[in-house]
C-alpha cells in the first residue's frame, strides 16, 4: 500500500513522478510540468499539480469537463472565457465546461496550481483559426495571448 503521507519539499512531493505537462507536440505550451497527486478510482477525480516556470504557459483550450483550480504559489494571469485575471497564491479559479482557458506565469515568477478534474473526461479542443481570431479581436485577450 502507498504510504499515507508523502512529504512536500520545494514543490515536489515524495514518491510522485515529475511528468511532462502533456505529450510534446500535441498542443502549444511552454515550460510546464505535472505531478499527479491523487488518482484513485474510488475518488472519480484526479488532483494534479502544475508548475509553470517564469514566462511559461499552459495550452489554450476548452472541453466539456470542468476544472477546479487552487493557485498554490507565485503570480500570473489566466484567461477564462473572454476575461483575463491576475492570479496569486490561494486564489480559486473555476473553469466551466466549454470555456476557453489558459494559465500564464509572470516573466519573473513561477506559477503553481492544483487542478481537480473528473477521471472520465473528454480530450481538450484547441481553437480553430477563426476561434483564435475571435479571441484576438478582444484587446485584453490579444495582449494576454502575446504574453503582454
Ligand atoms: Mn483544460
Amino acid at each position: 500500500m502507498e504510504k499515507p503521507i508523502r512529504r512536500f519539499q520545494n514543490f515536489r512531493w515524495e514518491n510522485t513522478d515529475l511528468l511532462a505537462y502533456k505529450e510534446e507536440g500535441s498542443a502549444p505550451f511552454k515550460a510546464i510540468t505535472r505531478q499527479t497527486l491523487f488518482c484513485d478510482p474510488a475518488l472519480h477525480a484526479e488532483l494534479r499539480y502544475f508548475d509553470v516556470s517564469p514566462g511559461g504557459y499552459s495550452t489554450l483550450e476548452r472541453h466539456e469537463h470542468m476544472h477546479a483550480v487552487l493557485i498554490l504559489r507565485g503570480t500570473g494571469t489566466c484567461l477564462v472565457g473572454d476575461q483575463v485575471y491576475n492570479i496569486a497564491a490561494n486564489d480559486l479559479v473555476t473553469i466551466p465546461a466549454w470555456t476557453w482557458h489558459q494559465f500564464r506565469a509572470e516573466p519573473v515568477s513561477h506559477l503553481g496550481f492544483l487542478c481537480m478534474v473528473n477521471v472520465d473526461r473528454d480530450r481538450p479542443a484547441l481553437p480553430t483559426v477563426d476561434e483564435l481570431k475571435a479571441l484576438q479581436s478582444i484587446p485584453t485577450v490579444a495582449a494576454f495571448l502575446k504574453g503582454g
